[in-house]
């Protein structure tokens, strides 16, 4: 084992995918692969969810669709978050499907196909009440209809109309019914200009998982896609079937016995209580380790529960643990599936208050991604 490496189980990825596939009917599946994987890599996390069955890959930005392209994979993409200084030319000859929410950017489609001499592929947004991107119910009807010029001059193809929930992790939350309400809305007002997409789709993981009333023709599930549940209220882990694909490990850097009354790394947030042992853990906040974990993030050290000890510093982070015998060497585990009681990205996010997609997207860049199973 190296110093420290995020380990990437891709069996697990695999069979997430194939569960959401399962749960999600007649609907494809678009396995979300943003944010380079939610920090499990981006190319082997894409290749893991189309063997489970992924027929189609989400990522936000267009550098992240043409890496993908760059490395030969060749499923439809969609990328839904362009920048008014993107070239759209070169997703539309790689192929990637492009979100639009606003007239411009339908223009630059437009402009992108005429110059690559083919369609541009695109997706309309609509805003059904999360207030982030797509167009708002009184901008659609324009959008359409300037989509429905574009199409019938052979410049664009809407493959799709989709939206995205804001409280698909409070199943019962009544914006959801008023949401849903407005998606049915948006799509006879684009029925009505004559505009019928290939696809429609509205679910990201909670709502693959929890509101079938939300699957239409595509789910878009992302941080089930990894093992971790999108939500208390949707379910545990195990509840719904799914595998955490993401160990976060180190070996443990240096040991040593100190005395009682030891102040314990910078500001001394942690004294020893009696003599003890340290173990120092080389992994910190520039690893993704949050600094909020100091004196709280959990850790397994050769198998047994431990605490952060003091505070979580740039490279390393200390561990008091008592008179066990730990060495250099061993294995300090922060989170994992959980089955060998190790933590979990749960139990991170708890402890620091924040969500498991957190906790699995910061990991930084200098920790290796390493992998398991799969085809290769
Ligand atoms: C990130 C994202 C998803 C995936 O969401 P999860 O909660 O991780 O399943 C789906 N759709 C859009 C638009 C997103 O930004």
């Amino acid at each position: 084992m190296s110093r420290f490496a995020a380990e990437i189980d891709l069996d697990a990825i695999s069979a997430n995918v194939a569960r959401l596939d399962a749960v999600s009917g007649d609907a494809a599946v678009m396995a979300v692969v943003k944010a380079d994987g939610y920090g499990h890599g981006m190319v082997a996390s894409a290749r893991a969810a189309i063997a489970g069955g992924a027929t189609w890959l989400g990522v936000a930005f267009a550098e992240e669709a043409l890496a993908l392209r760059a490395a030969g994979v060749d499923v439809p993409v969609l990328a839904w978050l362009l920048a008014e200084t993107d070239d759209v030319e070169p997703l539309v000859r790689a192929d990637v499907d492009v979100s639009v929410s606003a007239p411009w950017a339908l223009d630059r489609a437009v402009a992108a196909a005429e110059r690559s001499g083919r369609p541009a592929h695109v997706h309309l947004k609509v805003d059904t009440g999360l207030g982030r991107a797509g167009a708002t119910r009184d901008d659609w009807p324009d959008l359409v209809t300037a989509a429905a010029k574009a199409a019938a001059d052979g410049t664009v193809e809407v493959t799709g109309i989709w939206s995205h929930l804001a409280y698909a992790d409070a199943p019962a939350h009544p914006t959801i019914a008023a949401q849903l309400a407005a998606y049915g809305d948006a799509l006879e007002v684009a029925d009505r200009a004559g505009v019928r997409p290939q696809v429609r789709h509205l679910a990201n993981s909670a709502a693959t998982l929890a509101l079938p009333a939300t699957h239409y023709d595509v789910v878009r599930p992302g941080i089930a896609v990894y093992g971790l549940s999108p939500g208390p209220d949707v379910g545990t882990t195990a509840e719904l079937g799914l595998r955490p694909a993401m160990t976060l490990r180190a070996e443990v850097a240096l040991v040593k016995r100190v005395p009682a009354g030891q102040g314990v790394s910078y500001a001394h947030r942690y004294t020893t209580e009696r003599e003890t042992t340290l173990a120092l853990v080389p992994l910190g906040y520039a690893d993704g380790v949050p600094r909020h974990a100091t004196n709280l993030g959990p850790v397994s050290i050769a198998g047994r529960r431990y605490r952060v000890s003091g505070t979580v510093c740039m490279d390393q982070f200390v561990v008091d643990v008592g008179d066990d015998a730990v060495e250099v060497g061993d294995a300090a585990v922060l989170f994992g599936p959980g089955d060998a009681g190790e933590p979990t990205a749960d139990d991170w996010a708890a402890a620091v208050g924040t969500i498991n997609y957190e906790i699995v997207t910061r990991i930084g860049s200098r920790v290796p991604r390493t992998y398991v199973g799969g085809a290769s």
